[in-house]
């Protein structure tokens, strides 16, 4: 593969971009001064050295020494009591920005689509599993599912009860649904502060 066609395959790769887009990412690149695609490709490259995941929530934080946890994760003011999964770092971000959550996080990294595809791979159940049972001797009473209101959604909450099925016997931690306030086929990233502070308050 010649090296045009080798950086339209990487963008194309990413989520959402088909082939076409892919070849405009493309060149757009090759349109770029020497400087600005020198620093592109050195941002690149260090990303994953400089930007790395939380052990606690895992969601990506740069990290500014040798700490694990994000600044979240590490706080210790926050209610180590509730659990809030959500699918991808930016409803981190929405739920935040709100202003109205001072429990802990899980980023479980995406959907658990009605239709399988190769994405249950990547969904972090482990970790999930792995966190609500170290939390449950920290005193976790509540675990908040935070997805999109949409099938998809629908069906990872169902996926997500039955992984926490087993952890959570015997104990009377409460599984709750930030579902009612959130309109259907509504996503956190895009749901205002207040639409996400009746959905919280009203969680059931
Ligand atoms: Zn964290």
């Amino acid at each position: 593969m010649n090296p045009l066609d080798r950086l339209i395959a990487f963008y194309e790769t990413f989520p959402g971009v088909g082939a076409r887009q892919a070849r405009r990412f493309a060149f757009h690149t090759l349109m770029m001064g020497k400087d600005d695609v020198t620093e592109f490709s050195r941002t690149i490259a260090g990303i994953q050295d400089t930007v790395i995941g939380c052990t606690s929530c895992r969601r990506f934080f740069a990290a500014q020494g040798r700490e694990s946890e994000c600044r979240i994760c590490s706080d210790s003011s926050r209610d180590r009591s509730k659990l809030m999964v959500v699918e991808r770092d930016s409803d981190v971000q929405s739920i935040e920005r709100s202003g109205v959550y001072d429990g802990m996080y899980f980023v479980l990294g995406g959907t658990m689509p009605l239709l399988e595809t190769k994405e249950k791979k990547v969904l972090r159940s482990n970790g999930l599993v792995h966190i609500v049972t170290e939390r449950l001797s920290e005193g976790l009473s509540e675990v908040i599912l935070a997805f999109s209101i949409n099938p998809d959604g629908e069906n990872t909450a169902r996926y997500v009860e039955s992984v926490l099925v087993e952890p959570l016997n015997g104990s009377t931690v409460a599984i709750t649904h930030l579902g009612r306030g959130l309109s259907t086929g509504s996503e956190l990233e895009y749901a205002d502060p207040q639409t996400i502070k009746s959905a919280l308050e009203n969680r059931g």
